[in-house]
């Protein structure tokens, strides 16, 4: 920055107080936003592509911003991530949505998985394994209903508290699945190897599936490949009747997406458990 002008230099400073500012700004408002409970479990059904049941949900969490109204995810996951409170976030999260199922298994008889994310931050400092099984413990939710997406590259991630904790929740009996599926550099060959029984197909594969012949092509192959390694496919981003056509032609599982509903608040996902059962 030496033979940089007066001027320029300036510029830069000035820029980087900026940011820094906003990010400063979100990472008070996460840590308050704990204690105020602005954090809300919202749920987006998964079905069983060939006999069209409700097989479970995903768990995703919204920010209720007292000023910004409510945040994306996309621009708060990676700030709590980077500032490791993504490990209180995530526990919240984690013992809302068990609690919830529970809730619908005493009330409706649900027999279905909830699926909540897990970071990498979770995975490698978070004791990750005691909270899962205190928060069963807790909520009174069986391991056999509770489903953690990774994402692929946290999977493949090699660090060994990664895959120690991933054997260790296997272990208790809870379903583990690669979640944005594609977006990454592994192999099936190295899954396989992984305690993971579900792979998920990232929404850009099946976006453009019904227009784009590579795509169609993709998420053919990766179907194929899953299934003969065992595995339990599931596809989301599914917005069009062609997709699923195509999905379940395919021999894919299950499917999440638009076409079956939009994550919703857990008093509207209670409805809608309600009328998959009368339908
Ligand atoms: P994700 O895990 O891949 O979740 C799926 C995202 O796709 C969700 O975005 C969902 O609303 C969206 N989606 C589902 N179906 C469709 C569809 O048919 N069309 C389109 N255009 N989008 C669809 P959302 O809720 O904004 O979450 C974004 C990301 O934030 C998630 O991606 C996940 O990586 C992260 N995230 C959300 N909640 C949590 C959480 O509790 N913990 C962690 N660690 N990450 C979370
Ligand atoms: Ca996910
Ligand atoms: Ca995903
Ligand atoms: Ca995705």
């Amino acid at each position: 920055a030496k033979n940089r002008g007066k001027n320029t230099f300036q510029f830069y400073t000035a820029d980087m107080n900026a940011s820094a500012m906003a990010r400063l700004k979100l990472e008070y408002g996460l840590h308050r936003a704990l204690s105020r409970e602005e954090f809300h479990v919202y749920y987006q059904p998964k079905v069983n592509l060939a006999s069209g049941q409700l097989v479970g949900m995903e768990a995703l969490v919204r920010w209720q911003h007292p000023e910004l109204g409510m945040v994306s995810p996309v621009e708060f996951i990676p700030v709590a991530e980077e500032s490791a409170l993504i490990v209180p976030i995530g526990t919240h999260v984690l013992t809302e949505a068990c609690r919830f199922t529970r809730q619908l298994q005493l009330e409706q008889g649900f027999a279905g998985r909830v699926a909540v994310n897990l970071s990498g931050r979770q995975l490698k400092f978070g004791n990750i394994v005691d909270t899962v099984r205190q928060v069963l413990d807790d909520t009174g939710l069986p391991a056999a209903n509770l489903e953690l997406e990774i994402t692929e590259s946290t999977a493949m991630d090699s660090d060994q508290e990664v895959g120690r904790a991933l054997e260790g929740l296997r272990a208790m009996g809870i379903t583990l699945s690669i979640d944005d599926f594609g977006t990454g550099y592994s192999s099936l060959a190295y899954l396989k190897r992984l305690p993971v029984q579900v792979l998920k197909i990232d929404r850009s594969f099946i976006a453009h599936l019904h227009e784009d012949k590579d795509d169609a092509a993709i998420a053919s192959a990766v179907i194929s490949m899953g299934r003969s390694l065992g595995l339990s496919i599931v596809a989301e981003g599914v917005e069009l009747p062609a997709h699923r056509d195509f999905l379940r032609e395919q021999g894919c599982h299950m499917a999440q997406g638009y076409l079956y509903g939009k994550p919703m608040p857990a008093d509207a996902f209670r409805h809608y458990v309600q009328q998959f059962r009368v339908a």
